[in-house]
């Protein structure tokens, strides 16, 4: 960067701040928004927010005393007039803006109190030395501490001028460009920086500019290239070979009070197809809630140690885990299979107890949480993970993983379940380096879930439909969400609800269960309202995963709008597994806004997932949809998911003939928009 005119050390610090090191940095440094000060707008037609270059005469200027003194001149066009106010001023600046003197200023249009103002505009008086205006619009740039936009603006315009197609290199090829309609992007950096007068500024406001859309498509195109590049050096990794359907596999299965449904079947042949091939499986299993992921899991499992290796199992939460140590020790303790426990709560022997059954590969099967990629852990023959809940792990918590597995160059085949459907757009960008299976149909037997949008002025009449569901011997949930990040308080709330619910409904066994208890005391609850001796259970969202009680057909979710349409729609997922026709009652707070609205009305109209999921993504962006897989992955600079989604699809077939027919684009493409690539490139 010092190698540009007026940049120091001392300045270049300021730039390293803003990620500025090098000058394609600099030229990706976006303007925020743009000035239209190339023309003179009427003051008539001006309208609050609006930002313009206004001329005219002024007709007075005086002091007004009010709450802040302030001096105030009105000036006056063919067209109309408004009023300047400026509260810091001094003599001469009231003498210079007398009645009488014409001027031309630049400032944003305020309400005031007379009226339209503007507040200490950029002003120059008029005295025959007419200055033509800018022929390009005014770029505003993101700034930090020390740093103005006229330095910024200089820089970018000496950045421009040594810029040429040579320094800036074209990486996609015309045939490309022509198909999508993309600018080149020399030309489309040019525009950014310095657009014409003749610019649409809605169209740069709303980013939907070809030459931003030129922009967002590279960027868009280095992260997919970088994804494929991924699963493609995964096809070259050595995973063991799993071969037969074997003894086991049959055995789980007859032992089932069902059969498995055909999707489930369809997606555990994927699944097999994967585990006999030689390399790592990473396959993701997207399955509505109450869909059978569990069962598909344990179909592969079996195979899996079958053949004497291990299979870890791992879940986000300790109660999820819980249901998952419970299911897996159901199916395959009678088959002669030891299943071990690992989590970060287990502590001394029985943690040492555990531990060491890994260790010597005595238990095939390892059920816990995060507490399984402690380094601490040791797996004897580790073949199989499978991770639920994906959304919630992270990229560093996949790279321990692949640490664990067997030594010599075997890596662990990777299963991964999620009950937040991805929209697909979205899924084949963000798990671009995935297969993907979904399991598109529920066991039979389901009753669909009835969900009702009621105000909080009406909890009176939820509080009796629960005595009366209660009463009649079904079960209830209900659950308290919080805004406040503090788990504490989340706590506290549920104690005080379970309290007042105590008193209003007291013939009821009510229970309380959340993150704050130690897990015995959960799993007792837990186990209590299972058999039936808690009628109600009052709960935070700590329920929202794997809790699967069937007589339970009422929930009342309290303040639902402040969860995302995905978490609601898991929570629901607990009810409606029973004969019994459930209901679920969302017990908003008033008053309730307009996207509020939108968004509890989709609970009311659809149960499906898919759905749901896609417009939750409409209402509420990508990055709440993809969690913590999102952390470094999807950052951009310039391309936004939710804005440019549109070019996702487009992305994904250029990256496809990028890969296959210009290769040698690739690595300057990721080199440009991803230096930090190597940082997950083995994940
Ligand atoms: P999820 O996909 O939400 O994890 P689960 O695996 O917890 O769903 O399954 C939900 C419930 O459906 C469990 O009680 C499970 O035993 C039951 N189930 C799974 N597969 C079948 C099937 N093929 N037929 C009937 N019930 C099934
Ligand atoms: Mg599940």
């Amino acid at each position: 960067m010092t190698d540009l005119k007026g940049v120091g050390n001392a300045l270049a610090e300021k730039l390293k701040k803003l990620h500025i090191e090098t000058l394609q940095d600099l030229l990706f440094h976006l303007p925020i928004r743009y000035q239209d000060r190339t023309r003179i707008y009427p003051i008539g037609q001006l309208a609050f927010g609006d930002e313009a270059v206004i001329e005219g005469q002024i007709t007075s200027c005086d002091v007004q005393m009010g709450r802040r003194r302030s001096l105030v001149c009105r000036l006056r066009d063919d067209s109309g007039s408004l009023a300047l106010r400026f509260f810091h001023f001094n003599a001469s600046q009231k003498k210079q803006l007398e009645a009488g003197k014409k001027i031309r200023c630049f400032g944003e249009v305020r309400r005031g109190s007379t009226g339209l103002e503007m507040y200490h505009p950029e002003y120059q008086l008029i005295d025959g030395e007419w200055q033509v205006p800018d022929n390009a619009l005014t770029p505003i740039y993101p700034l930090t501490e020390g740093l103005t936009q006229n330095k910024i603006r200089q820089l970018c315009e000496q950045a421009l001028d040594y810029l040429s197609p040579y320094n800036l290199q074209e990486w996609l090829p015309d045939n490309l460009r022509e198909q999508f309609q993309l600018p080149a992007l020399y030309d489309a950096v040019t525009y950014l920086h310095q657009p014409p007068n003749t610019a649409n500024l809605e169209e740069l406001k709303a980013g939907v500019n070809p030459a931003q859309y030129r922009l967002a498509f590279e960027e868009l195109l280095a992260h997919q290239l970088s994804m494929i590049g991924k699963k493609f050096a995964q096809q070259k990794d050595q995973a063991v070979r799993i071969p037969a359907v074997g003894p086991l596999y049959n055995k789980l299965l007859n032992n089932l009070p069902f059969s498995p449904t055909g999707a489930q079947t369809k997606v555990y042949q994927d699944i097999f197809t994967d585990l006999q091939s030689g390399h790592p499986m990473m396959r993701l299993v997207q399955g509505d809630v109450g869909s059978g992921k569990t069962l598909v899991a344990a179909m592969a499992t079996a195979s899996v140690i079958h053949q004497g290796f291990q299979v870890a199992i791992m879940a986000p939460t300790e109660i999820l885990a819980e249901q998952h140590y419970i299911n897996f020790s159901n199916w395959f303790t009678p088959l002669g299979i030891d299943v071990a426990w690992m989590t970060g709560k287990l502590k001394g022997k029985s943690r040492d107890h555990e531990a060491e059954k890994i260790a010597s590969g005595h238990a095939a099967i390892v059920v816990g949480t995060h507490a399984l990629f402690q380094e601490s852990v040791q797996f004897h023959k580790l073949a199989l993970a499978i991770i639920d809940e994906q959304h919630r792990f992270g990229v560093h918590q996949r790279m321990a993983l692949r640490e664990k597995g067997i030594h010599g160059a075997q890596l662990p085949h990777q299963l991964i379940m999620t009950a937040t459907p991805i929209p697909r757009t979205l899924a084949m960008s963000a798990y671009a380096d995935l297969d993907c299976s979904i399991i598109d149909e529920l066991p039979p037997g389901r009753t669909p879930v009835t969900t009702i949008v009621v105000s909080d002025q009406r909890r009176e009449e939820v509080i009796d439909r629960v005595k009366v569901a209660c009463e009649s011997g079904q079960q209830a949930y209900w659950v308290c969400t919080l805004i406040e990040e503090s788990e504490a308080l989340q706590c506290q709330a549920a104690e005080d609800t379970a309290i007042m619910l105590q008193e209003q409904l007291a013939g009821l066994k009510i229970g309380l269960v959340h993150g704050r208890l130690k897990a015995q005391e959960k799993a007792d609850i837990m186990n209590h309202f299972k058999q039936g001796e808690i009628q109600l259970l009052v709960a935070t969202t700590v329920i929202e995963v794997g809790v699967d009680v069937p007589n339970a057909s009422l929930m009342v979710i309290e303040n639902p709008e402040r969860l995302g349409l995905a978490q609601l729609h898991q929570l629901r997922g607990r009810v409606g597994r029973g004969q019994a026709v459930s209901h679920c009652v969302l017990l908003y707070k008033t008053p309730l806004g307009q996207q509020g609205k939108a968004r509890l009305s989709t609970m009311r109209e659809t149960a499906d997932g898919f759905k749901i999921a896609e417009k939750d993504l409409e209402l509420r962006g990508p990055g709440e949809l993809l969690g913590a897989r999102q952390t470094g992955m999807m950052e951009f600079k310039v391309a936004d998911l939710q804005r440019d989604k549109a070019l996702l699809e487009q992305v994904q077939v250029a990256a496809e003939q990028l890969y296959h027919h210009h290769p040698e684009a690739i690595s300057p493409l990721l080199a440009r928009w991803l230096p930090n690539i190597e940082h997950y490139l083995s994940v």
